[in-house]
């Protein structure tokens, strides 16, 4: 088999490189390891229940308003629309201290947020706004018209230079961090720790270790386009991103684990899948995480050996525990889909078990769960250290995931009576199902600290997507690692013919 291109993964990141350069007229195969794509978004069904493996926090997916986000711009290109369902308040927040909702309106959240910390409400203001002013200079700039390479910057100066100049004023916020923005507005001990938790839940780092423009974009998308849920959960994406891939004559093969990218005089010229067939092409895309790329696909000898030490040395996010729990849902009307609880203010946010994130989708698409019952998924952070398939193996399980049940019970005070289906996922279950090193969320480069890598690799031919890639992990930075990769790829005029 030959093909233009060859991608390594059907994550977001890979679907959306592989959807838009099958787009442009390549030919394009996506070799998946896994008997279901989507990766780390991936959707399973269990005795009429229907779960996210992860991502079901979305923002921009509908077809009400012009979005910003680039996977919706990806999905807009190949002409497939999802139906989601809206929501506000798009959670609540459980710390000892109180509870209150999150509103996708700031007003509204300060209101809420006041009720605990009336002056750190007013610095939480203050924040905002510095935070608002870098997203609306930022919003005019499309990610689907931006790309990798030096030809980004007559693309810039010819269609958005009026952005670019009103960018030049927040230089200093842009290359910084969230924490940098906190430590000139915000004093009250409560609302430094409430920003660093929304940080914490976008990238798995405090407010000092996000780059600031991530933090601008969820707070001017989340007041601006809303919180929803796509109808059929994240397998809608992931329908959508393979509908419109082999719509222009994408290959998906699944249970296709790849065991090597062949290189040849530092060059790619294609893969080696486990069942040993070699499959040739000139571009090699790997939507597999940096360690895996650069430790298992790649020989040690394929890489500069400096650079291959660096980049492996790249710091992780731990894994996490999961629940997955099919429950009844009698008297639970109610219930709203999204809950984080803090447990314990003494700790760190970011010790494992202390922070527990809950989503119950099937609030919003009850389709999900059969008849009377609804769907839960709970999560926390766990390291990967310490935990192997031994005889105290499914002891572990159990004890590790009480802080999760017990995180539930403040949503849902009898939940253990309610549950009739069970899944308790470890760090060992995440790597597996994910196919990612340790199990990890992705790479823990605090901003300042490093910069991530982008699509290059040292090897020509060699590109790199997905969340470790681009600064942002989640569903719309992964998007915009594709969007860049594949633009790259193409002639500027060739974007422009199906952008514009
Ligand atoms: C619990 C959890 C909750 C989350 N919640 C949200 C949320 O609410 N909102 C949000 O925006 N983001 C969320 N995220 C983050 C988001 O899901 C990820 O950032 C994103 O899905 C990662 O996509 P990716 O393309 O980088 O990689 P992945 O999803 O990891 O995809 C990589 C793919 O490559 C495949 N692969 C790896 N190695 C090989 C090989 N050798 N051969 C063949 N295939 C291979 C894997 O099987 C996988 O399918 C969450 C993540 C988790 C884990």
């Amino acid at each position: 088999m030959n093909f233009d291109v060859v991608i390594i993964g059907s994550g977001i990141g890979g679907l959306t490189a592989g959807a838009l350069l099958a787009k442009y007229g390549k030919k394009v195969a996506i070799f998946e390891s896994h008997s279901l794509p989507g990766g780390a978004a991936h959707t399973f069904t269990r005795q009429g229940f229907t779960f996210d493996s992860g991502p079901s926090f979305y923002c921009g997916l509908g077809n009400d308003k012009p979005s910003l986000n680039p996977l919706k711009q990806v999905l807009d290109i190949l002409g497939e629309s999802l139906e989601v369902i809206p929501y506000d308040p798009l959670g609540h927040y459980h710390f000892p201290e109180g509870k209150f909702p999150v509103y996708s309106d700031l007003e509204k959240y300060r209101q809420a947020v006041a009720k605990i910390a009336p002056e750190g409400a007013k610095e939480l203001a203050a924040f905002e706004s510095k935070m608002l002013g870098l997203y609306n200079c930022l919003k005019d700039i499309p990610t689907i018209a931006l790309r990798s390479d030096w030809q980004l910057f007559p693309i810039l100066i010819t269609n958005y230079f009026p952005s670019l100049i009103k960018s030049l004023f927040q230089v200093g916020i842009i290359s910084g961090s969230a924490g940098n923005v906190m430590e000139q507005t915000v004093k009250d001990s409560w609302v430094r720790r409430l920003i660093d938790l929304e940080c914490f839940l976008l990238s798995g780092l405090k407010a000092e270790g996000t780059v600031a423009p991530e933090i601008a974009f969820m707070l001017g998308e989340r007041t601006r386009a809303g919180v929803e849920y796509p109808i059929g959960g994240s397998a809608a994406i992931i329908d959508g991103l393979i509908n419109g891939f082999k719509r222009y004559g994408g290959e998906l093969y699944l249970n296709s684990h790849v065991e090597k990218i062949i290189t040849q005089s530092e060059k790619v010229t294609g893969i080696k899948l486990k069942k040993g067939e070699i499959i040739k092409a000139p571009i090699v895309i790997s939507n597999a995480s940096l360690w895996d790329t650069y430790q298992q696909l790649l020989n040690p000898e394929d890489l500069p050996k400096k650079y291959r030490q660096e980049q492996l040395k790249t710091p992780t996010v731990e894994s996490f525990m999961h629940l997955h729990l099919g429950i009844k849902a009698e008297g639970l009307e109610n219930l709203t889909g999204h809950h984080v609880v803090v447990h314990d203010s003494h700790k760190d946010i970011t010790v494992p078990g202390n922070t527990c994130m809950i989503s119950i989708p099937s609030v919003w698409d009850k389709d999900l769960a059969p008849d009377g019952h609804y769907v839960v998924h709970a999560y926390t952070l766990e390291p990967y250290q310490g935990w192997e398939k031994n005889a105290d193996y499914e002891n572990k399980k159990k004890q590790r995931s009480q802080t999760l049940y017990q995180a539930l019970e403040k949503v849902i005070p009898d939940i253990r009576q309610r549950v009739v289906l069970e899944l308790i996922g470890t760090p060992l279950t995440h790597s597996r199902f994910l196919r990612r090193y340790q199990g990890t969320y992705g790479p823990a480069i605090p901003a300042g600290k490093g910069l991530f890598p982008s699509c290059y690799t040292p090897i020509s031919g060699l590109y790199r997507v997905g969340d470790s890639t681009l600064p942002g992990i989640g569903v719309p930075a992964v998007a915009a690692s594709g969007i860049l990769c594949a633009n790259t790829l193409v002639s500027p005029q060739k974007v422009e013919e199906i952008v514009k």
